[in-house]
């Protein structure tokens, strides 16, 4: 689209402003909290501490290319960790600081947020000194956290449903020295506490998940509310009350739990649910109920578009003012009450783990200029019935655009009455199709120059972006843009001191039509379009997804067959070295095959002996076999992702061990 400013009218001072205003375009001081940057080049930087050491994105995707690691790539920022991870904490202590309340804040780390290796293990390793703990809800996450060694008096929360199963491992996680929570969901797991209960002598702490009246906001509302699919009713926490009392096993249930939803994008709602837990504590603590922690869940919510709002996508708060609202409503309400307040606990997975990870891509720009002079319409080869769009062309403008727009629609249309009745030839329709595009981006430049928000000019300017044939799939890498319609802030990681003049869209490889990105971060609205550059010819176009650190890994799905990406993690030293690291390659096609239930090693066998076949009978060379052979098992062990046969120097690509 041609909105573009010409340049040799531009004075060098102009030039410089507008070359700075780039990184504005994409809102990166608005939800980039420091961590997100532009260099001098142009580059998208990320800074792993907030300061000044900063890792240039295009530098580290140029040298994993030479080492044969190709994009799509999933980068890794540990640091990032480590700083969210203290973050978190710090608002907690400043909260306990400024209210004066008499107890300590001990956080949990949710797996199913991202249970990858590096995730977890690194946010243990930064969470020791903090006594940052483990959430499970399910036994395999129980089975992970159990070899994982955070501080000893960290908590491993037992969450979700559980069968006897389940239980017993909460059992022999407390008998390995775990500081563990069963966190009752039903009343059932009542009973089958007390039957781990008789086979050990030593028990673990227990929980009860409340069902609160107050409901979350944004997407995850209904995880909260009456009629919630989890946690206890008020009628079935007293009987799990009395259950344990007439046991003996009253004086294990130790927190009171509750989480009304992920990313509650409204603080008000976090008072209120934070509100009517504090009092269910108070009275349960009344009640004699030997309660010591209160668990306020997740729910802290994340500022994908920087605007700060209580949008889907935006909250209006930050976690200092989660902080403050958590313990200044618990503490006022124990002291209204008159009870001991509680040790304060959060799980809140989505905030630590979501800036620590980016997704790289490169996108191709199905739009050719070149192709595109080839067919131009000559005016001197007269065809009569393209004349009066030609003509369209040359005579609208600003004034008389809206009219000459619609004659285009309604030559359009005859034109294509003429092709069906057999009177133009296919490069005739080739003519008219590139006149009609040109009638329509001249109108669109004139609509948006007089702000002309009409249907028309509002439709237009949606079918007149540009497909960027992005090298990934959304069902794999980013299930949330599919499913909820989450935004992400995506912008290029270099050329960010050229101004952008396409409004593009991003489409996948998949052959899904809704295998594309076509909604995008703004501070003030939601944008069906993303300033992108014209991709050079010969040139790698990258995109930089941000913020896809959390849910996104573990919800992504094979749609396809395109498998897990390349990863690597980046880590920035004292002297402000860049240190690349963990590079680990992501599925090849033979280790796709497997999770659909194909043995590759099979589906070879059964190729060479058809290949065999056809030699004996003499429909194949002996050379074309084994070169069809060779080249099959080459692909199979390849990326199932494009190949971006410019840049690839060693034959073959790393291998994971
Ligand atoms: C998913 C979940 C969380 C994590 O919520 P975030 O909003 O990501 O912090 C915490 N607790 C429970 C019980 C959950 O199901």
């Amino acid at each position: 689209m041609n909105v573009q400013i010409p340049r040799g009218d531009m004075t060098p001072s102009l030039e410089t402003a507008l070359r700075r205003s780039v990184p504005r375009i994409y809102g990166i001081d608005n939800w980039g909290v420091g961590y997100f940057g532009v260099n001098s080049r142009g580059h998208l930087v990320v800074k792993p501490d907030r300061g000044e050491r900063e890792i240039d994105l295009l530098e580290v995707v140029q040298e994993l290319e030479k080492r044969g690691m190709q994009s799509p790539l999933l980068l890794r920022f540990p640091q990032i960790l480590d700083q969210q991870v203290a973050n978190l904490k710090g608002a907690f202590d400043r909260a306990i600081q400024e209210f004066d309340y008499p107890k300590t804040y001990q956080g949990v780390y949710p797996m199913k947020v991202n249970p990858r290796r590096e995730v977890v293990e690194r946010l243990v390793t930064a969470g020791r000194p903090h006594k940052l703990g483990l959430e499970v809800g399910s036994k395999p996450e129980l089975y992970l956290a159990l070899t994982q060694e955070p501080h000893p008096d960290s908590l491993l929360i037992c969450n979700g449903f559980k069968d006897d199963e389940f239980m017993e491992m909460a059992f022999w996680a407390h008998q390995l020295g775990r500081r563990v929570v069963i966190v009752l969901e039903q009343v059932k797991e009542v009973y089958s506490y007390m039957r781990a209960a008789e086979r050990n002598e030593e028990r673990p702490l227990l929980g009860m998940r409340g069902k609160l009246y107050t409901r979350g906001s944004g997407k995850w509302e209904d995880s909260g509310g009456e009629t919630s699919k989890f946690g206890l009713s008020t009628i079935e926490m007293l009987e799990c009350i009395r259950l344990l009392r007439e046991e003996g096993y009253e004086d294990n249930l130790a927190m009171l739990h509750f989480h009304i939803g992920s990313q509650i994008t409204d603080i008000r709602k976090i008072k209120a649910a934070v509100r009517e837990a504090s009092r269910v504590y108070a009275k349960m603590k009344s009640l004699g109920v030997p309660i010591q922690f209160l668990n306020v869940g997740g729910g802290l919510g994340i500022d994908y578009d920087g605007s700060g709002s209580s949008s889907d996508s935006s909250v209006n708060y930050t976690a200092q003012e989660f902080a403050n609202d958590v313990v200044y409503t618990v503490g006022d309400i124990c002291r209204n009450e008159e009870v001991e307040p509680p040790i304060l606990v959060s799980e809140s997975g989505r905030a630590l783990s979501v800036y620590h990870s980016i997704l790289i891509l490169s996108a191709e720009s199905r739009f050719d200029p070149n192709l595109e002079a080839r067919y131009e319409f000559d005016p001197k080869k007269k065809s009569p019935a393209l004349a009066e769009m030609h003509d369209i062309l040359e005579e609208i403008n600003v004034k008389n655009y809206r009219e000459y727009y619609h004659d285009a629609l309604q030559r359009r249309d005859e034109l294509f009455s003429l092709f069906d009745l057999g009177y133009l030839g296919l490069a005739e329709r080739a003519q008219a199709e590139l006149l009609f595009q040109e009638v329509c981006e001249k109108a669109l430049h004139f609509a948006m120059l007089t702000k002309n928000r009409s249907e028309d000019f509002v439709l237009l300017a949606k079918a007149l972006r540009k497909k960027y044939v992005s090298n990934f799939s959304v069902f794999q890498s980013l299930p949330d843009s599919w499913t909820i319609g989450q935004l992400f802030p995506i912008l290029p990681i270099h050329r960010l001191d050229e101004p952008p003049t396409e409004y593009g869209i991003l489409a996948d490889l998949s052959c899904d039509s809704d295998g594309k990105v076509d909604s995008f971060v703004d501070i003030k609205t939601i944008k069906d379009f993303v300033e992108l550059h014209a991709v050079l010819p010969g040139e790698p176009y990258y995109l930089a997804i941000c913020m896809v650190g959390a849910y996104q890994e573990v919800m992504g799905s094979f749609h396809n067959l395109f498998g897990r990406v390349n990863e690597a993690q980046l880590l920035v030293d004292d002297d402000g070295k860049v240190r690349i690291e963990g590079l680990h390659a992501g599925h090849r096609i033979r280790d796709v095959v497997h999770l659909v239930g194909y043995d590759a090693d099979q589906l070879r066998s059964r190729l060479q002996a058809r290949i065999e076949a056809q030699v004996e009978a003499g429909e194949l060379l002996r050379e074309d076999a084994d070169l069809i052979l060779s080249g099959v098992d080459k692909c199979a062990a390849r990326s199932t992702y494009l190949r971006d046969h410019r840049n690839i120097p060693q034959e073959e690509e790393p291998q994971n061990p």
